[in-house]
């Protein structure tokens, strides 16, 4: 698929105006800067509009990620999308909505775009759409299909699960900017410890590396970033949060949002009002070691929780001034090798019932004529926020080394998040691709896509798309 971008600027309703009225707003907005502090003024621009919507199913659909058939109990704490509307009083606007679920796929992600558009709009360098990656939450529609055992009722629940998620998904955006109001926008950072690179670390071995004080190795992303918005009267209305971890703490049959959740329980209990959303920020190849005990994930979501207060206590944070621009596009990521006919119907004799189940399915696919892409068109964004705050956007799961990469190369102010749009499989960068292993080696049949591995150059073509969009947006 060839790339495509875009960066245009939306014209929002200041630009709808009548000249008289335009002249009243500047005589206004002058005598509104003489009376404001410097702060102040600085932040006229921001408005921002909240909304969530629970996504608990009401059926049996199962619970997403490690390959078995999980029907849920019972339920924790409910699971919550929530979107943050951002208009910098310029003519822009964005929405970033995070999740609990575990992965979107791009087949329910195109459609909410598609249908936000319609509705809203929106274009799609204007929304992000990011999950937790959270392991107690639901299947969505293709999500790691070859995962499951096949039972038709199931994925007939899947499919109805998948299209109400798309309406609500719809409908939060649309509420979301049906709120924005005047508000200010600050960042700032806290810090978290709890996060394991898994590659590097034996899980066995870390209950007594860590009681014995031994370092743990390997490269990780312990920073917090906040931001937080604030509406009239210093009133805190919403606190996005990120963490580079695979909330896998728990494997069970109970909804709630793994460690995520329960942080963002927590920071609304200490902030009464305010909204805690959470980004995945590239948490690809980190784990919450130990684990699998509800008091661990209890336990990681306090310590989570506690970096972003820290964060919070650290006055003053860093005002962001109004601006916004964005960029996006689809960078076609190459596969090594196309699967073909005779590969797959050797793969149908693995003794792994993922790849079985992934060989049978695509075979079907070759019957019916499809023919499969030697790329897959992978999501990125760059939205720049006043001078100097950068959020990166990137497709499933990144692995650490691409946030500490952009990070040195934009500067401390640069937020990766990954897990957004659309879940497609492990990214590795080239380190890891070269290392091989479960996020770099050929494992791609675990996601269905018609190839074993990625081509070598995937950290260099996602590289070079996010330089050139972040120079877009730094004009
Ligand atoms: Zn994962």
């Amino acid at each position: 698929m060839s790339s495509t971008s875009c960066c245009q600027a939306i014209s929002g309703p200041f630009f709808c105006r009548s000249r008289t009225s335009l002249r009243l707003i500047a005589v206004m907005a002058i005598a509104g800067a003489l009376l404001l502090t410097p702060t102040a003024s600085l932040q006229a621009g921001w408005k921002a509009g909240l909304s969530k919507a629970e996504l608990t199913p009401r059926t049996d659909v199962w619970l997403a990620g490690y390959g078995s058939k999980r029907v849920a109990t019972e339920t924790l704490h409910p699971l919550w999308m929530k979107a943050l509307a951002l208009d910098d009083g310029a003519g822009h606007q964005v929405v970033l909505i995070t999740s609990d679920f575990q992965g979107v796929p791009k087949g329910m992600s195109d459609r909410v775009f598609k249908q936000v558009k319609k509705k809203h709009g929106l274009q799609r360098h204007q929304i992000m759409f990011t999950f937790s990656h959270n392991h107690c939450g639901p299947r969505l529609g293709e999500d790691l299909i070859d995962y499951y055992q096949v039972e038709e009722a199931q994925e007939e629940l899947v499919r109805k699960y998948t299209d109400r998620m798309v309406i609500v998904s719809v409908d939060l955006i649309g509420r979301a900017l049906a709120d924005l109001q005047p508000a200010t926008i600050h960042t700032g950072q806290g810090r978290s410890t709890f996060a394991v690179n898994r590659r590097n670390n034996r899980e066995a071995d870390v209950p007594a590396l860590l009681a014995a004080g031994k370092a743990l190795v390997g490269p990780v992303d312990h920073t917090v970033p906040v931001m937080t918005v604030t509406g009239k009267d210093d009133n805190l209305r919403a606190i996005l949060f990120g963490y580079a971890c695979h909330p896998t703490t728990l494997s069970f049959t109970k909804w709630c949002g793994d460690y995520p959740g329960y942080a963002q329980v927590e920071i609304e209990k200490n902030h009464p009002g305010a909204l805690a959303m959470f980004v995945n920020t590239c948490g690809g190849d980190q784990n919450p070691l130990p684990r699998r005990k509800l008091e661990l994930c209890q336990k990681y979501g306090h310590m989570l929780a506690v970096g972003v207060e820290e964060a919070l206590k650290k006055k003053p944070l860093r005002p962001v001034a109004p601006g916004l621009k964005t960029a996006f596009e689809y960078v076609p990521l190459a596969y090594q090798k196309l699967v073909t006919r005779e590969t797959l119907t050797q793969a149908q004799k693995s003794s792994n019932r993922i790849e079985r189940r992934w060989a049978t399915r695509l075979l079907g696919k070759l019957d019916n004529g499809v023919k499969f892409s030697p790329t897959y068109p992978y999501p990125i964004h760059a939205w720049r926020l006043g001078k100097d705050t950068l959020m990166i956007g990137m497709g499933a799961e990144t692995v650490v080394d691409f946030a500490l990469r952009f990070k040195n190369e934009f500067g401390p102010r640069t937020w990766v998040c990954g897990y957004a749009d659309d879940m497609i499989s492990y990214i590795p960068s080239r380190r890891v691709w070269e290392e091989g292993g479960y996020e770099g080696g050929a494992r791609l049949y675990e996601y269905g896509r018609p190839a074993y591995r990625w081509a070598g150059d995937v950290e260099k073509r996602i590289a070079t798309s996010v330089h050139k969009l972040v120079k877009q947006v730094s004009k």
